[in-house]
C-alpha cells in the first residue's frame, strides 16, 4: 500500500470533493495529530517550472503547525485543480 515511501513523496495525500459545493478537502497526515482534513483552499503548492518534484504546505487544523510535504507533479496538478493556491517562488 505504501509503495512510494522510498521516494519521499506523500502517498497519503487524498482529495475529497465536498458534495454539493466547489470545496474539497485534503486528507493528509500531521506528525503530531495523525490524519487531518484540510480544506484545499488552505493549501499552498510549490512546483517550480521544469522540476519533477514539488511540495505543499498546510496549517494543521488541530495543532496549528505549518507542515510541508513533498509531492510529485501529478499530485501538484491535482491539488491546484482542487483549489489549492499556487506559489511560484522556485
Ligand atoms: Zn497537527
Amino acid at each position: 500500500m505504501l509503495k512510494s515511501a522510498a521516494t519521499g513523496v506523500d502517498a497519503m495525500a487524498m482529495i475529497r470533493r465536498v458534495e454539493g459545493s466547489d470545496e474539497a478537502t485534503l486528507s493528509t497526515r500531521c506528525p503530531h495529530c495523525g490524519i487531518v482534513e484540510v480544506p484545499t483552499l488552505a493549501v499552498t503548492v510549490w512546483h517550480p517550472h521544469g522540476e519533477e518534484g514539488g511540495r505543499y504546505s498546510f496549517i494543521c487544523p488541530r495543532c496549528g503547525a505549518v507542515k510541508n510535504k513533498a509531492i510529485d507533479a501529478d499530485t501538484a496538478g491535482i491539488l491546484w485543480a482542487a483549489g489549492a493556491s499556487r506559489a511560484d517562488d522556485g
